[in-house]
């Protein structure tokens, strides 16, 4: 699943549109429990890891992004597990 976000515009007919679209992926912060989104990186880098700050309780946690069918997907883990 893919999630598009900013104002759709339509000054780029005819040209293909630069990427600077945004997909972000829910994960949920592994101490708080909340859910909340975080931007995709591009699938040729992926599988990656970075580190995170939930947006809800700001604890650092790492959220992995892999793979899978072609599509991107994210989870975080504490970053004392
Ligand atoms: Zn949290």
């Amino acid at each position: 699943m893919r999630f598009f976000f900013g104002p759709k515009t339509h000054e780029n007919k005819g040209t293909q549109p630069i990427s600077q679209k945004m997909d972000t992926a829910p994960v949920t912060c592994p101490t708080c429990f909340e859910q909340f989104h975080v931007p995709l990186p591009y699938p040729d880098e992926v599988p990656s890891e970075v580190d995170y700050d939930c947006e809800i309780c700001c604890r650092p946690m790492v959220v992995s992004f892999e793979l899978e069918d072609d599509e991107v997907v994210a989870w975080a883990r504490g970053i004392h597990e």
